[in-house]
C-alpha cells in the first residue's frame, strides 16, 4: 500500500492489533522513505447476495442512501444516518457470516430506524414490506403504539429512583397527590429524566 504522504510503495509494520471486536486488524505502519506513520485496516468484506443471485460488497453508503429517502423532511441528521448504517453493519457482522441476503439487510435496518424516527420507519417499512392498503399501515401503527406502551412501563428500579427524587414544587401549586402532570414546558431543564417523563406519560393515560 502506498504511503499517503509521499506515495512510496514500501512501509514497515510497527504494530498490529485487532479492532472492532476482532472483526478487523489495524496495522500501524512507518513509511520507509519519508518516515511518516499511518494506519491501515484489514477487514473481511461482507458480501450481500441479491435476489437476482448477484453479490456485491456491503456498503454503508447504500444503507444511508436508502434510509435518507425515507427520512426526507424528518428531523434526522446525516450523523444519525451514519450511526444507523454502522448499527446495521454491526448487527449483520455479529452473525459471523461473510455473506447475507439483501433481505436480511433490510430487516436489520427496521429496528434502528424505528428507534430513530417512527414516520421514516413507516415509510421504509411500507416499501420494504410491500404495504398494500391502509389496513397494513393501521396494523403497523397499532404495533408501534402497543410496543411503545410496553417500553414506557417503568421498572421497579425506575419507580425506586423516582421516589428518591421528589419533583420540584409546581408553579401552579396543585394539591399534592394530583396525578395530572403539567405541560412538558413546566418541567425545568435537567429534571426531565426519561423515567419521569415515562411516569408522567403513564399517569396521564
Ligand atoms: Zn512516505
Amino acid at each position: 500500500m502506498y504511503c499517503p504522504y509521499c506515495r512510496h510503495s514500501d512501509s514497515r509494520v510497527i504494530d498490529s492489533r485487532t479492532a472492532e471486536d476482532g472483526a478487523a486488524i489495524r496495522r500501524r505502519r512507518s513509511c520507509q522513505q519519508c518516515g511518516r506513520r499511518f494506519t491501515t485496516q484489514e477487514i473481511v468484506i461482507l458480501m450481500v447476495s441479491k435476489r437476482s443471485g448477484a453479490t456485491e460488497p456491503f456498503s454503508r453508503d447504500k444503507i444511508v442512501r436508502g434510509v435518507r429517502r425515507a427520512c426526507q423532511g424528518r428531523p434526522v441528521s446525516e450523523d444519525q444516518l451514519a450511526i444507523l448504517a454502522q448499527q446495521v453493519e454491526d448487527a449483520i457482522r455479529c452473525r459471523g457470516s461473510g455473506e447475507v441476503r439483501s433481505h436480511e439487510v433490510g430487516l436489520a435496518i427496521l429496528g434502528p430506524l424505528r428507534e430513530l424516527d417512527e414516520v421514516a420507519y413507516l415509510r421504509f417499512a411500507s416499501v420494504y414490506r410491500g404495504f398494500e392498503s391502509l389496513a397494513d399501515f393501521e396494523a403497523e401503527i397499532a404495533t408501534l403504539r402497543s410496543e411503545r406502551l410496553d417500553a414506557w412501563r417503568p421498572s421497579a428500579e425506575d419507580l425506586q429512583r423516582l421516589s428518591d427524587q421528589p419533583l420540584p414544587p409546581r408553579a401552579d401549586s396543585a394539591p399534592s397527590g394530583d396525578p395530572e402532570p403539567g405541560p412538558a414546558g413546566q418541567v425545568p431543564a435537567g429534571r426531565a429524566l426519561p423515567g419521569e417523563r415515562q411516569a408522567q406519560g403513564m399517569s396521564a393515560r
